[in-house]
């Protein structure tokens, strides 16, 4: 499995769990998997528990450092601003994500995390990965909440 499949079905196992369907991943350089992770807002009840924020967390510890210097983050959905900004912090030398997100997303829209002069490490950004099956399944999941 690729990485951002890997993501899918993260994103797909949170869908189950009642969260928003979300799913990210962290390889090093050699594309090694480091961590996996699913959205737990609702399970840990922590509205920053996003699938970044849990992935970028677990990637880091498992390498034993504050850094990860080389890797990819993997995320279905385009990261929202604090995200980003972890990512950056996390200096992750990329960052691919799926579905774009006009209303909540911080890469390509609204705060633009990295393209602000602030951002002291702007890690390679590519969109836009598998992005009818990322969006589809967030579709599918708020059409089912309406
Ligand atoms: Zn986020």
């Amino acid at each position: 499995m690729t990485p951002m499949e890997i993501a899918l079905e993260e994103a797909r196992a949170a869908a189950a769990r009642g969260e928003v369907p979300v799913g990210a991943v962290v390889t090093d350089a050699e594309g090694r998997l480091l961590a996996r992770a699913g959205n737990e807002v609702e399970a840990r009840q922590d509205p920053s528990a996003h699938a970044e924020m849990l992935a970028l967390r677990a990637a880091a510890a498992a390498r034993g450092g504050k850094r990860l210097d080389g890797c990819t983050l993997w995320v279905t959905l385009e990261p929202c601003a604090m995200c980003a900004q972890a990512a950056s912090l996390f200096r992750v030398a990329r960052v691919a994500f799926g579905a774009y997100d006009p209303k909540s997303g911080g890469v390509e829209h609204g705060a633009r995390v990295f393209s602000r002069p602030q951002c002291h490490h702007a890690p390679e950004v590519l969109g836009g990965l598998r992005e009818a099956e990322a969006a589809a399944l967030l579709g599918a999941f708020f059409a089912a909440r309406r």
